[in-house]
């Protein structure tokens, strides 16, 4: 009898696996997944559809409680990440793990050194990163520190890391979060390098684009089990969508005009803003941007580079050292968060968790917090509980938040539920100014789409909208204008138009516009307009 050539080449396959937690938590219900050798397989899902749990199991951090892993068709025990490696699995982390002080190639063999007399041979090491590095294509300098190395090539020396061990399957966790649209590119051409090779890559990713232009198959995970799986080239991003939310979406489509360049006066206008660090290096550096009434001004950059430092001063928390910001002719810079708010300002937080939120309070405490000072939530300073109820209860059903009611824990709903409470107390007082700080971010694809609806049809409703996102395609697709954060400073402005790629050259810092900070005073005249 012949063996069923599909079953021949499935380097991983989970038969009817199932994980509960000890407290109770079904993560995996009966799970039947196949991978092929020599294949890029997506895990998609929405948040806590049990994607990570599935990672686990294959990195021996966590137990089926039931069901079998196989690994090229024998049924293999993974107990610990040991054991996994020693199978020939290999795990990069979304939060890489690499010591900064230590070289490329002392990352690279950590834990498996070659030594002579028991110290780390040094030449040996880096002469086998080496050739780890050539044989499958991943250009990085052995000898480079790692302290000295971008997020992108960080992420190689963690691939690498695991090629040395002798993976042949690596796991990747959402890879390109941290990445720019080049780095990303880069991945995707060296995971490509590896497969051909014959090589298996799983990866768990939120971005319809790596499933439907890099992956050559995908399985769909909700609620623990899996509910669809394919070939990425058989669907297209609607019916992807609606593989993973379980019901279609009507694509958000948003007009886009400038309004300042149609030479609207500024409803929002910040001026020669810098922050310096304690240790009195620039944190924000002589930053001018203006947004119209009815703009959504988007800030692109990679992580870190001053997002959260410029919301904390655009929104009254921080004062600069430099410039003011001004909110229809009010000074809110170095106000308080108070005077910011009363002049029209809201802000919805980066780290809603600890800054726009209260986990433990209920739903309707938070729903107020930062209203409390508006009647007639507070009459003489006592809060009316009624009025507050009433409040939750509205925007729980205005915002569609599902949750038992306005009495429960905000701490206990899902990313996307808890966000749309912060945003929706945030629109409730009409703002004429909002600054959205990572607004969608760990919030499942059709609680993303309903938040960006909303920001749009602020925006539509006369308000100025500041976006900070390190989602590019967020960016783009919201804003009318476009400005691009790196280093603390505004390297350049686009009036739409700009391609992703561009973008990402100007948020590594490899291209910047001249004088791009003052671009704005004059925001359509020569190379800004795109
Ligand atoms: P995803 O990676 O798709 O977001 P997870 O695998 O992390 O999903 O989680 C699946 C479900 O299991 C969620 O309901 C989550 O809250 C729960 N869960 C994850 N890890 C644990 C744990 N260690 N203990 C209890 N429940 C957990």
């Amino acid at each position: 009898m012949m063996m069923n050539p599909e079953h021949e080449t499935l380097r991983v396959e989970l038969r009817a696996v199932s994980k509960r937690y000890p407290n109770g938590t079904l993560a995996s219900d009966g799970v039947n997944l196949q991978v092929r050798r020599g294949e890029i397989h997506a895990l998609v899902g929405e948040n806590g559809a049990g994607k990570s749990t599935v990672m686990k199991m294959l990195y021996g951090l966590e137990q089926p409680s039931d069901g079998s892993i196989l690994l090229d068709g024998e049924v293999r025990q993974l107990r610990t990440p040991a054991e996994a490696i020693a199978a020939g699995i290999g795990l990069v982390p979304q939060h890489l793990q690499l010591l900064p002080s230590f070289t490329v190639a002392q990352n690279v063999v950590l834990g498996s050194e070659p030594s002579r007399f028991g110290l780390l041979d040094q030449r040996a090491a880096i002469e086998r990163v080496r050739a780890v590095s050539r044989r499958f294509g991943l250009e990085v300098d052995p000898r480079a520190l790692v302290a000295g190395l971008s997020l992108g090539e960080q992420q190689r020396v963690e691939i690498l890391k695991t090629l040395y061990r002798g993976a042949s399957l690596i796991l990747l966790d959402e890879p390109t979060a941290v990445l720019t649209p080049s780095e990303a590119q880069a991945l995707f051409t060296a995971l490509r390098a590896l497969t051909a090779q014959g090589l298996t890559v799983l990866l768990i990713t939120h971005k319809l684009s790596e499933v439907l232009d890099v992956s050559d198959r995908f399985t769909v995970l909700r609620g623990g089990r899996v509910t669809g799986h394919d070939e990425a080239r058989a669907v297209d991003a609607a019916r992807l969508t609606e593989m993973i939310v379980g019901r279609a979406l009507a694509p958000l489509q948003v007009e886009h005009s400038s309004k300042r360049g149609l030479g609207l006066p500024a409803l929002f206008s910040a001026r020669g803003i810098g922050l310096r660090r304690p240790d009195g290096r620039a944190q924000l550096n002589d930053i001018s941007i203006e947004i119209a009434a009815g703009e959504i001004l988007g800030i692109a950059g990679v992580e870190g580079n001053g997002q959260g430092a410029l919301a904390d001063v655009l929104g009254g928390l921080r004062a600069p050292d430099h410039g003011r910001a001004l909110l229809d002719g009010q000074v809110v810079t170095g106000a308080g968060v108070r005077a910011a708010r009363a002049a029209g300002l809201a802000a919805i937080p980066e780290d809603r968790l600890h800054n726009g939120v209260a986990a433990d309070m209920s739903i309707a405490d938070n729903a107020i917090a930062g209203a409390y000072h508006r009647q007639p939530l507070s009459r003489l300073g006592w809060l009316n509980a009624g009025a507050t109820q009433d409040m939750a209860r509205r925007l729980m059903a205005r915002y569609g938040v599902a949750a038992r009611g306005p009495e429960q824990a905000i701490g206990a709903l899902s990313g996307g539920n808890m966000q749309k409470i912060v945003l929706g107390r945030e629109l409730d007082g009409a703002p004429r100014f909002l600054i959205a700080s990572q607004p969608t971010r760990g919030v499942d694809l059709g609680a993303a789409q309903a938040l960006r609806r909303y920001l749009v049809e602020l925006r539509d409703s006369g308000a100025a909208v500041l976006l900070i996102s390190s989602d590019l395609d967020e960016v783009l697709e919201l804003s009318d204008r476009i400005a691009v954060l790196s280093q603390g400073e505004i390297v350049g402005h686009f009036n739409g138009g700009a391609s992703a790629a561009e973008l990402g050259a100007y948020m590594t810092g490899a291209r910047r516009q001249a004088g791009a900070a003052a671009l704005l005073d004059s925001p359509f005249s020569g190379e800004v307009a795109a």
